[in-house]
């Protein structure tokens, strides 16, 4: 079959198979699950890969579920991906009742495409023109959130590392892998249907847990120590550093407080903090965890707490490739027309995707037809055409290019010059960790 007409057959699958991943998505959408802990989302997708009759690997770094397609020909292995996680707001029309968990980041949609795009290159015709395979894998945990939780999974010895691409790429899902892309959805409709070549921040994160000595608050004060005042210095702290961060390095620190004390008339002696440091580069992400550090420990020093700093390894910096996104970008526009194809803002937002970017092609293009904010409590999908049925089929396209005679997708591969080996990104990441107590009494 000529490239052309298989691309029109992939269209009329994706157009066929349309209303089964819209419903789909809109059933995760009612069933929200925070990350590591998708099962029933992740169950989902494992009965899609069965109706499609694509065997499947599943509980990869706890939730994780991985199917292969095989396609004619020997060729390299192209991935799309879908996120199965949601994120907690509990004000969210769509939120869980119990739990507060809400697909406010447009996830479900993102599930919605890569098995709309699953079921277009499935099909016998289309895979009969294929020259290498097409993985499709369903991913855990990208918002990097309920620290406390995971840390317990890495208690128990079930996690590594407490993003859901780190823990993939360490167990070896994307060995095989040669070029890796996701849709991810957009409420910003000046970036048109469907943009292209965003850059994200990297970040780590940072729990800080400030002990001090509980009293009474009403009698006794002046015998605790009150570790949600060394917070509070903390707080403000860090924002006396604000003004010494560079606008080009596009750094966020944004602490929240998980714990502030145990009852209203006991000096509080345990408040724990969770933060991301996010930036452009490692290196300024580096230099604004010094100043947040010395910001949590002038805290302690001021009431002569204790304070417990944990460091984790979240994400790093997203870096563009062009070659990808430019194959990427033609078939968007036949898909939704040249004008409502944009290149993409730069997001302070970070994503594991970026981690994907240092060691293989990798494309995260942005999808609209979502409104309100992201992460916030007015984030809705309006119109499943566009986030998610529109970006399968951009998906789909890209992957006859990159797999067809032709060989795009090959010479992309040896075109490509990874920014580091995996071993080289675990030993990064493994840095990335680090655990002080810090005692301003002394
Ligand atoms: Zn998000
Ligand atoms: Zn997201």
């Amino acid at each position: 079959m000529q490239k052309n007409s298989i691309k029109a057959h992939v269209q009329d699958l994706i157009s066929k198979h349309s209303e089964k991943a819209v419903d789909l998505a809109r059933d995760i959408l009612q069933h929200p699950e925070t990350g590591f802990r998708e099962f029933r989302t992740a169950g989902l997708v494992q009965q899609f890969f069965d109706y499609l009759g694509l065997p499947h690997k599943d509980e990869l770094a706890v939730t994780g579920t991985r199917a292969n397609l095989q396609g004619a020909n020997s060729g390299p292995t192209l991935a799309i991906m879908g996120e199965l996680d949601s994120l907690i707001v509990p004000g969210h029309p769509f939120a869980d009742a119990n739990t507060g968990f809400a697909h406010a980041c447009g996830h479900h949609t993102q599930i919605g495409s890569m098995l709309a795009a699953a079921a277009a290159l499935a099909d016998p015709d289309v895979r009969e023109n294929i020259n290498g395979n097409i993985a499709f894998i369903a991913v855990p945990a990208e918002e990097y959130i309920e620290l406390e939780y995971r840390q317990s999974l890495v208690e128990e010895m079930k996690l590594e590392f407490m993003g859901g691409k780190a823990e993939l790429i360490k167990l070896g899902v994307f060995d095989d892998i040669d070029m890796a892309m996701l849709t991810h959805s957009s409420t910003n409709a000046a970036e048109g249907k469907i943009a292209y070549g965003s850059i994200n921040n990297g970040a780590i994160a940072k729990e800080a847990k400030f002990i001090g000595i509980q009293a009474h608050a009403g009698s006794a004060p002046h015998k605790g120590i009150n570790a949600l005042q060394a917070a509070h210095v903390a707080f403000a702290a860090i924002n006396a550093n604000r003004e010494t961060f560079q606008d080009a390095d596009s750094i966020r620190v944004h602490p929240i407080i998980t714990h502030g004390g145990d009852v209203v008339n006991a000096v509080p002696s345990n408040v724990r903090l969770e933060m991301f440091i996010r930036g452009r580069t490692l290196e300024s992400i580096a230099d604004a965890d010094i100043k947040v550090e010395r910001a949590l420990k002038a805290g302690a020093l001021a009431v002569g707490a204790k304070v417990e700093l944990n460091t984790f390894a979240a994400y790093l910096p997203m870096s563009v490739n062009e070659e990808f996104f430019e194959i990427f970008r033609q078939n968007a526009e036949v898909v939704v027309g040249a004008s409502n194809v944009k290149r993409g803002a730069p997001r302070g937002s970070s994503t594991d995707m970026g981690d994907l970017t240092h060691l293989l092609p990798t494309i995260q293009p942005y999808a609209t037809g979502c409104t309100g904010t992201v992460h916030g409590a007015d984030f809705l999908v309006q119109d499943y055409q566009t986030a998610v049925v529109d970006p399968a089929c951009s998906m789909a396209l890209t992957a006859i290019d990159l797999l067809s005679k032709d060989a795009l997708g090959s010479r992309m591969v040896d075109n490509f010059q990874p920014i580091l080996t995996k071993d080289a990104y675990l030993e990064l990441q493994r840095g990335f960790n680090r655990h002080i107590i810090y005692d301003g009494a002394i």
